[in-house]
């Protein structure tokens, strides 16, 4: 015997979906999500949050703005569940039965909004199996001051230009170790197919959006 199976996988016919935007196709915060959606196959009217780099997860049912929170669960078939990004990184769990999508900057990510919407995930009977990243700003441009390294002791980098930097997706990845763990995407502030709020973009958004078949 040379290993175990460490995670149950999804099966080729998973309920669970999930996509993330780029920069051409458009602000889908404040912008118009009708042709994306249509791209998809999604219905256009998704369920939102108001995000304000927390902790707290709703459980939705409905499409709209449900409220103050950083993180999305449903197990509501046809229902997209959205959050918005530009450096931050936006992460969709999938189950079989469940899907959550989560907003994390480096105060989310360190408040435990991933945990978080795992648990409410698990909440509904559907533990996620696995957690996809999407674009964000990387090692090799976030760079931050001693009070935000101090909190990810284990996610430290170095940027391109030699300074101390944070590794969201590798914190994401360290705090996740009980599902399969993917990442689509990279450095959001590098790489001009993104959105960046380093990079100048204040109001643009790019959207993580999971949803169930
Ligand atoms: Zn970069």
């Amino acid at each position: 015997m040379t290993g175990t199976l460490r995670f149950r996988v999804l099966s080729r016919d998973k309920l669970a979906q999930h996509t993330f935007s780029a920069a051409e196709d458009g602000d889908l915060r404040s912008g118009d999500r009708f042709s994306f959606s249509l791209g998809h196959g999604l219905n256009p009217a998704w369920a939102t949050v108001e995000q304000v780099h927390g902790s707290d997860v709703l459980v939705v049912s409905e499409p709209g703005v449900g409220g103050e929170a950083d993180g999305l669960v449903t197990a509501t078939p046809g229902l997209p569940l959205a959050v918005f990004t530009a450096d931050c990184l936006g992460v969709v769990f999938e189950s079989e039965r469940a899907v959550g999508v989560a907003h994390a900057g480096w105060r989310g990510l360190d408040a435990g909004v991933l945990e978080a919407t795992r648990d409410r995930m698990v909440g509904l009977g559907g533990a996620p199996l696995r957690a996809i990243a999407g674009p964000a700003i990387g090692p090799c441009c976030f760079e931050v001051g001693p009070e935000v390294a101090d909190r990810f002791p284990r996610s430290l980098g170095t940027t391109s230009w030699g300074t101390v930097s944070v590794d969201l997706v590798g914190e994401a990845r360290r705090r996740l170790t009980d599902m399969s763990f993917e990442t689509e995407g990279g450095c959001t502030r590098c790489d001009d197919r993104y959105f960046s709020f380093r990079n100048g973009d204040r109001t643009k958004r790019m959207a993580a959006v999971g949803w169930i078949r």
